[in-house]
C-alpha cells in the first residue's frame, strides 16, 4: 500500500457520542462472545414486539439456511410510525425536497401514518393480501415511501425497481417475483427533464399478463395513456380511503422485500430480506454508524430503488423517529451547489452519500462549494464503490472543513445493513479504509484454498458468522443463493469482495475478486491503481482491468477520463503511467492506457469493469448482460475508440 494518512477520532464538543472508543471495544467482546445475548438484549432495546420470539437465531451457512427470532410477531411500519405518535406525532418524519429548489413538503409522523393507512387500504381494495408482491417503479416522492410502508403494514412484499430502469428491465423484475400489482407515477423530473415512468410501464405490462392493477400516482399532471380495466387513479381512490389500518402481526422471518441487486458483476438477483432481523439491524446501524441523535436532520442521497434508500431513507431512520430528507433531483441542478444548498436550508447534520457523487462534485471545483455554509454538518458519509483517498480528503477538507469525521460504509444489498465502517467517535479515520467491523460481524481473509489469514494480509471477504440483517434467500431460487455466497468457501458467507487487513486490524475494500489483477504472480486490487491514477491533476476518474498478457499472466489495462478542459496525447499517456509507477511501484505500471469521456456505470452510479474487461480482452461477444447499464451509448464509444 502506499504512504497512509491517519486522522484521530474526531469529537464534537457539542455533544457526546453514544459509542467511545472503549464502548465500541467492550460491545464488541460482548457481540462475538454471545452473539444470541447480544442480539436478543438489542432486539428489546431497538424494536417493538407483539409477542415475543421463540429462537433468536439458527443458521446453518452449509445449508444457506438462516433465522433471527423466529416466532416472534411484529410489524415493520408499526415499528417506523405508530410507536412514535405518542411523543412524535407533530415531529417532520419525511423533508421532502424536489426537483427545484422552491419545493418542499414536510411529513410529520401523524401525516405519515394516515398517508400510509391510506395507501394500505387502497390496496387491500384492490385485493392486495399478505405475502402478495407489489412492485413498486416510483420517482422521488413521499409515495415512493407510503407505498413501501403501506406494503409492510398488510403484509404484501414489495419489489422496488429503480425509476431510472427500462420498460425491458422492468418487465424482468416483475415477471420474476410474479407481481400482479404496480405502482407507479405518471412522471418523475430530474434535472429538469421528465422521466415517463408510466408510459415505461405501460410498455413493460404488455409482457406481464398477470398484472390486474396498475396505481398511478399523478404527480406532473401529465397526459398519459389509460387503461380503464387496469389503471387506478390513486390520488381519486385516496378520497375514499380510512386513514386507519391495523398492522398485519407478521412473524420475524415473514418476507419484507425483495430487491434486485445493481447488476455489476452479472445478471441481477432477486435479494429477499424479512422483517424483524431487518428492521433491528438498519435501526441499530443507523444510530450508531451515524450517531444520530434525536433533533438531527439527516439525509441519505440514495434513490428508494437501491437497497441505500430501504435502509437509510426509511426503514432505519423512521424506526429510530428521526427526521428523514429525501431528494427527487440531481446533485448539479439547476448548479453545482445544490446538495449544500439543501444542507444549508433544511439544517442538514447527517449526510450520507456516493463516491461517483463526489467525484462528479470534485471535478466542478471548490467553489460552488465553499460559497455554502455547511455549518449544520456534524458526520459525512459515503457508499456504493471504494473511495479513493483523492476523493475522501477533498470531502473531509471541503466538504467538512475538517470538522466532521468520515463513516466510509462498506455493505451490500444481500447484507441489509452496513457492516465495516468507522463510527465517529469511537474510531480514528484512514482515508480509503472502512476500517472496522459494526458489532457481532465477524469478518475474515481467505486465501484461495479457503485458509484462515492472521494479521497484515489481503484476501477474499467473508463473514464467520450470520448477523440479523442478512438476506435470507434469493427469490424463487434457493439453490442460486448456496451456489452464490457459500458454494466457494463452505461455512462462511463469500461478500464477492476481496480486501486486506493492515496492522490496526483495519479493512480496506480492494474492490470485486473477479477484478483482483494477477501480474507477474503479485495480486493488485484494481482500486489502488485506479487511486494513483485520480491522484494525477488532469484525472477525473479511471478503471483498471486486467488483460491476458503472454508473459505476465495478466496486463494491466487503465481507461482514464480526464478533467474538464484537459485533452490526451501521447505525452500525457506517458506521464500517467509513469505516474502510477512511481505512486505503487513499477508492478503496477499499465500496460495499455486508453482515454475515454466517459465510463460505463450502473444506473446507481457504479462503473461495470466486467464490461470493461471484456472490451480489454477483445471478447465483444461475451459482454454479458446490460440491461442495468445507465448509458449504453458509452460501451458502443469505447469499443470504437479501442487502442
Ligand atoms: P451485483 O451484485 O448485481 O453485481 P452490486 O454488487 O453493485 O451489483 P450492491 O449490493 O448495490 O450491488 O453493491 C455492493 C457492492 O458495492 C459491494 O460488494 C462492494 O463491491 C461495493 N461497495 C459498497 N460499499 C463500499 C465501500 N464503502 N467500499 C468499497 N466498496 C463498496
Ligand atoms: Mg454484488
Amino acid at each position: 500500500m502506499s504512504e497512509v494518512k491517519t486522522y484521530p477520532i474526531i469529537n464534537n464538543p457539542q455533544y457526546k457520542p453514544h459509542i467511545d472508543e472503549d464502548t465500541y471495544h467492550r460491545m464488541y467482546q460482548q457481540s462475538v462472545q454471545d452473539p444470541d445475548k447480544f442480539w436478543s438484549r438489542m432486539a428489546h432495546q431497538f424494536v417493538d414486539w407483539f409477542e415475543p420470539w421463540e429462537e433468536t437465531s439458527n443458521v446453518d451457512y452449509n445449508k444457506a439456511e438462516i433465522s433471527w427470532f423466529k416466532g416472534g410477531k411484529l410489524n415493520a411500519s408499526y415499528n417506523c410510525i405508530d410507536r412514535h405518535l405518542k411523543d412524535k406525532a407533530d415531529q417532520t418524519a419525511i423533508i421532502w425536497e424536489g426537483d427545484e429548489p422552491d419545493q418542499q413538503r414536510y411529513i410529520s409522523f401523524q401525516e405519515l401514518h394516515d398517508e400510509v393507512c391510506r395507501f394500505a387500504n387502497a390496496l387491500k381494495s384492490r385485493g392486495v393480501k399478505k405475502g402478495d408482491r407489489v412492485c413498486i417503479y416510483m420517482p422521488m416522492i413521499p409515495e415512493v415511501g407510503y407505498a413501501m410502508l403501506a406494503c409492510a403494514r398488510i403484509g404484501a412484499i414489495h419489489s422496488v425497481v429503480f425509476g431510472g430502469f427500462s420498460p425491458e428491465a422492468l418487465k424482468s423484475r416483475i415477471l420474476d417475483s410474479d407481481c400482479q400489482v404496480v405502482v407507479t407515477a405518471d412522471a418523475g423530473v430530474r434535472g429538469g427533464k421528465q422521466v415517463p415512468l408510466k408510459a415505461n410501464a405501460d410498455e413493460a405490462l404488455k409482457g406481464c399478463p398477470d398484472v390486474h392493477t396498475v396505481m398511478v400516482v399523478k404527480s406532473q399532471n401529465n397526459d398519459i395513456e389509460w387503461h380503464t380495466e387496469r389503471d387506478v387513479d390513486y390520488n381519486v381512490l385516496k378520497q375514499d380511503m380510512q386513514p386507519e389500518c391495523a398492522p398485519e402481526v407478521m412473524d420475524a422471518e415473514d418476507p419484507l422485500f425483495i430487491l434486485y441487486t445493481s447488476g455489476s458483476t452479472g445478471k441481477p438477483k432477486g435479494v429477499m430480506h424479512t422483517t424483524g432481523g431487518y428492521i433491528l439491524y438498519t435501526a441499530m446501524t443507523h444510530k450508531y454508524i451515524f450517531d444520530y441523535h434525536d433533533g438531527d436532520i439527516y439525509w441519505c442521497t440514495a434513490d428508494a430503488g437501491w437497497i441505500t434508500g430501504h435502509s437509510y431513507i426509511f426503514y432505519g431512520p423512521l424506526a429510530n423517529g428521526a427526521t428523514t430528507l429525501m431528494f427527487e433531483g440531481v446533485p448539479n441542478y439547476p448548479n453545482a451547489s445544490r446538495f449544500w444548498d439543501i444542507v444549508d436550508k433544511h439544517k442538514v447534520s447527517l449526510f450520507y452519500t456516493a463516491p461517483t457523487a463526489i467525484r462528479a462534485l470534485m471535478a466542478g471545483g471548490d467553489e460552488a462549494v465553499t460559497k455554502t455554509s455547511r455549518q449544520s454538518l456534524r458526520v459525512l458519509g459515503t457508499v456504493g464503490e471504494p473511495i479513493n483517498p483523492e476523493a475522501w480528503e477533498w470531502y473531509f477538507n471541503v466538504v467538512g472543513e475538517k470538522r466532521c469525521p468520515i463513516v466510509d460504509t462498506w455493505w451490500q444489498t444481500e447484507t441489509g445493513g452496513i457492516l465495516i465502517s468507522p463510527l465517529p467517535g469511537a474510531t480514528k479515520l484512514k482515508p480509503g479504509s472502512a476500517t472496522r467491523p459494526f458489532f457481532g460481524i465477524q469478518p475474515a481473509l481467505l486465501d484461495t484454498d479457503a485458509n484462515e489469514l492472521d494479521g497484515v494480509a489481503s484476501g477474499s471477504l467473508v463473514m464467520k458468522h450470520s448477523w440479523p440483517g442478512q438476506m435470507r434467500s434469493v427469490w424463487g431460487d434457493h439453490q442460486r443463493f448456496y451456489d452464490t455466497y457459500f458454494s466457494q468457501f463452505p461455512g462462511y458467507y463469500f461478500s464477492g469482495d476481496g480486501a486486506q487487513r493492515d496492522g490496526d486490524g483495519f479493512y480496506w475494500i480492494t474492490g470485486r475478486m473477479d477484478d483482483v489483477l494477477n501480474v507477474s504472480g503479485h495480486r493488485m486490487g484494481t482500486a489502488e491503481i485506479e487511486s494513483a491514477l485520480v491522484l494525477h491533476e488532469s484525472v477525473a476518474e479511471a478503471a483498471v482491468v486486467g488483460y491476458p498478457h503472454d508473459i505476465k499472466g495478466q496486463g494491466i489495462y487503465v481507461y482514464v477520463n480526464l478533467m474538464k478542459g484537459k485533452q490526451g496525447s501521447d505525452e500525457l499517456k506517458a506521464e500517467l503511467i509513469a505516474h502510477v509507477a512511481k505512486e505503487i511501484g513499477p508492478i503496477a505500471k499499465p500496460d495499455k492506457l486508453q482515454f475515454a469521456d466517459d465510463l460505463p456505470k450502473t444506473r446507481s452510479g457504479k462503473i461495470m469493469r466486467r464490461i470493461l474487461r471484456k472490451i480489454a480482452e477483445d471478447d465483444i461477444e461475451n459482454i454479458g448482460d446490460t440491461s442495468t447499464l445507465a448509458e449504453p451509448a458509452v460501451v458502443e464509444k469505447l469499443i470504437r475508440e479501442k487502442l
